[in-house]
């Protein structure tokens, strides 16, 4: 084992969306981004006997992908296209914002009492980001099955096995299941830069056990990553290639300049540019004030 490797640490920040706890990862002041995403918000694991379901009125994005992935609970998305997709576990719904969407997300009246999961941002490069807005759920992401675990491959190229969700630069996003008394190791990209997020039990990661809450930050230049849980653990392993863009965050806009953010704030204000999402009755989320600009502070 190399001990030039990059190995750092970082607490994950409490937020609270309504009624749920968030561990919000990226972006924290010591890290904005591995490589092109630029958000993690772990919630839950929960049950709806002492929380209220998810339930995010209309909002809009700018300039990245979302994506959602599930360990229990279902969300059900419905945006400004006209798209409705409800996310259960092994399911990725991947939503390009492009130039300009607004959705909704929710647990569906029909819904398990439980929650459970991630929700992630990746930036689109220069050349994409003002693109048609664009949409899709994957219905079973791939599996590969190793000796020690399973890689569940919901963004990129791991083992082989290629996810079908559509990125526009070097991204990998996988849900990681190490057996009890397992290990499991595979070979990853030497050009991007990793992550670890330990999602549920227990696991070190080349001999460091890793903590909830907290992200773990691989640097770039591996080879291979290893694992071993002692009571069997789930991790998420995010990664790609070090974004080359400055990018400018805040609220649920990714872009470059504060112009931009002024134009994409006064257009969702005045009911322009982004649609409406007729599937979500009710009151829309407000845009924060400007004066929250200097302090970018993303919600969903
Ligand atoms: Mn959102």
């Amino acid at each position: 084992m190399s001990t030039s490797h990059t190995f750092e640490s970082y607490a994950s920040r409490d937020i609270r969306l309504g009624d749920l706890q968030i561990a919000r990862a990226l972006p924290i002041r010591q890290r904005r981004m591995v490589g092109p995403w630029c958000f993690l918000d772990r919630f839950g694991p929960v049950s709806f006997g002492e929380v209220s379901p998810m339930d995010i009125a209309p909002h809009p994005h700018i300039g990245l992908q979302t994506i959602t992935w599930l360990l229990a609970g279902e969300v059900r998305h419905n945006d400004s296209l006209g798209y409705e997709a409800v996310a259960t576990p092994g399911v990725v719904n991947v939503m390009t914002a492009g130039r300009g969407i607004a959705h909704a997300e929710r647990t569906p009246v029909a819904n398990s009492g439980r929650l459970s999961g991630v929700q992630l941002w990746a930036a689109l490069p220069d050349a994409h980001r003002a693109m048609e807005p664009a949409f899709e759920s994957i219905a079973q992401v791939p599996a590969v099955e190793l000796p020690g675990g399973v890689i569940r491959l919901f963004s990129g190229t791991l083992e082989g096995t290629t996810s079908p969700a559509t990125h526009y630069s070097g991204i990998l996003g996988a849900d990681l299941t190490i057996h009890s008394g397992a290990a499991l190791a595979f070979d990853v990209q030497p050009s991007y830069e990793h992550a670890l997020m330990l999602l549920e039990g227990n696991c070190e990661f080349e001999g460091n056990p890793l903590q909830q809450q907290r992200l773990y930050s691989l640097g770039t230049h591996r080879a291979s990553a290893a694992f071993r849980s002692k009571g069997g653990g789930r991790v998420l392993l995010i990664g790609g290639i070090p974004f080359a863009e400055q990018i400018l965050m805040w609220w649920n806009f990714v872009a470059r300049t504060h112009d931009e953010i002024v134009e994409a704030r006064t257009d969702w204000v005045e009911h322009r540019r982004f649609g409406e999402v007729p599937a979500h009755p009710g009151p829309r989320l407000e845009a924060p004030d400007l004066s929250d600009l200097a302090r970018p502070n993303p919600i969903s």
